[in-house]
């Protein structure tokens, strides 16, 4: 089966949305991501969800690391920060710090995300800090040329694993739900409206919320992670799941073969600016 997904985003589109005058998030500068690439759907659904939450373009931020998917913050309408290599949490955590009136949205990919900035991960989401990431995994290292992740399969060969990748994966959904998020959920860029309500589910949530997006690198990955595999794979999550209930969260997280989307965990707890505000309190006496 040829693969099916065409980016929406062409400049007709653009120009037909700006038109019509409603809100809309798109910069002028379109992607530069190769044709097919994954990363046009969670674009789409990140100025989608944006529209729909009502949410003014000069109170967002979106921050990226380094790869393919740190480009994000230059094609939306809000403000943006392109990090360091594996650093956008910690800046991310300190602009909201710093502002907890802004919506902070933090992207990447994962390398960026397990390797260089694997660190961050579990503070930011200890402390549930009110932030959203999104995290676009293709399994490879794109933006230079198609070295192994952290969350590349066993087996995968790439031009510079000419022996197959023998490293086992990581399990980006078990590793959040065990550091503590207040919210995971998984999407994929094949689904690009049901990848567009979780997006806008995960930034409404108060907290720190995780929104893996299961996502081809259609230049450098033909045999694996393909629109055509995902499509063959991918399931909901199934019907009953209680998204309040870790221990069958972790449960579905660590089942392999068909991954399944839509909301794995979600709890209220006091977040980062929460517990800053007490302390200010308390240290002047109120
Ligand atoms: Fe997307 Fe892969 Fe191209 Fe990067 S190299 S833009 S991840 S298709
Ligand atoms: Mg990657």
């Amino acid at each position: 089966m040829k693969d099916v997904y065409k980016p929406v985003y062409l400049e007709e589109k653009l120009a037909e949305i700006r038109e019509s005058g409603r809100l809309d998030y798109r910069s002028k500068s379109l992607p530069t991501w190769c044709p097919g690439c994954g990363y046009f759907s969670i674009v789409e659904g990140v100025t989608l969800a944006l529209t729909r939450l009502g949410l003014v373009s000069d109170e967002t931020v979106v921050v990226s690391g380094i790869g393919c998917a740190s480009r994000f913050p230059f094609f939306v309408d809000t403000y943006g920060f392109h990090t360091l290599h594996g650093r956008a949490l910690p800046v991310a955590t300190g602009i909201k710090v710093a502002n907890e009136d802004l919506t902070v949205v933090v992207v990447g990919g994962d390398g960026d995300a397990f390797a260089i900035g694997g660190a961050h991960i579990p503070h930011a989401a200890r402390r549930n800090v009110d932030i959203t990431y999104i995290l676009f995994d293709n399994g490879i290292y794109g933006l230079t040329k198609g070295q192994t992740s952290p969350t590349s399969e066993l087996g995968f060969k790439t031009g510079t694993s000419p022996y197959e990748n023998h490293d086992a994966p990581l399990n980006p959904l078990m590793m959040l739900l065990s550091y503590g998020a207040s919210w995971v959920g998984q999407g994929y860029s094949g689904w690009p409206h049901h990848l567009a309500d979780m997006i806008e589910l995960a930034i409404a949530h108060r907290g720190f919320s995780y929104l893996h997006v299961l996502s081809p690198c259609v230049t450098f990955d033909k045999t694996t992670r393909t629109y055509h595999n995902l499509n063959m794979s991918v399931r909901h999550l199934p019907d009953g799941h209680d998204a309040a209930d870790l221990m069958s969260a972790l449960a579905l997280a660590r089942e392999t073969g068909a991954p399944a989307l839509g909301l794995y965990f979600r709890e209220e707890r006091r977040t980062l600016g929460e517990g800053l505000d007490d302390i200010c309190k308390r240290a002047q006496g109120d």
